[in-house]
């Protein structure tokens, strides 16, 4: 079992298989609090920024990236889009929710390179 939290701040419980599924869907890691990368992929550049996501799905590619968005869209969990993690406010992550890690140079380039980036994040703005 699982409990993310929603954008309106509300709990939902996901069972061990939809996230066994969902992660299998995945090339990236899907991190999770007992990952041995957990601690360090939830940092971003802001040291005051200490927060918890309840899923990590560093994307690999640009697949993950949709199957990423579409199980977002599914449940409809608090999200943020990780880019470099620079953003002062720490609005590359959260508690409780999952973040799009789009970190991955070769994401992140090919991301950019098509002009797409703004767009995932535009997709999420209502959510944010
Ligand atoms: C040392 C330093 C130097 C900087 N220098 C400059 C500079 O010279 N010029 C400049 O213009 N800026 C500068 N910045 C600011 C920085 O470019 C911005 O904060 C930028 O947003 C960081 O991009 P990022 O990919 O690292 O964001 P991340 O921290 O990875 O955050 C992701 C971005 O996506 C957005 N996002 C996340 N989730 C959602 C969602 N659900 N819906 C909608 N949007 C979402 C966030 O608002 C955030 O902008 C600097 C920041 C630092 C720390």
């Amino acid at each position: 079992m699982k409990t993310l939290t929603t954008a309106d701040g509300a709990s939902i419980t996901l069972d061990d298989e939809k996230i066994t599924e969902f992660r299998s869907t995945l090339r990236g890691d899907l991190i999770m609090n007992d990952h041995a990368a957990y601690e360090s992929a939830r940092r971003v550049w802001n040291g005051n920024i200490d927060r918890r996501p309840a899923l990590i799905a560093r994307c690999a590619g640009v697949a993950d990236v949709q199957r990423t968005v579409a199980f977002a869209g599914t449940h409809s969990p608090r999200l943020s889009i990780r880019d470099g993690g620079h953003s002062a406010p720490g609005y590359g992550t959260n508690d409780g929710g999952l973040v799009i890690d789009l970190s991955i140079p070769r994401v992140r380039q090919w991301l950019w390179r098509r002009q797409l980036a703004p767009y995932v994040r535009y997709f999420f703005s209502g959510s944010q």
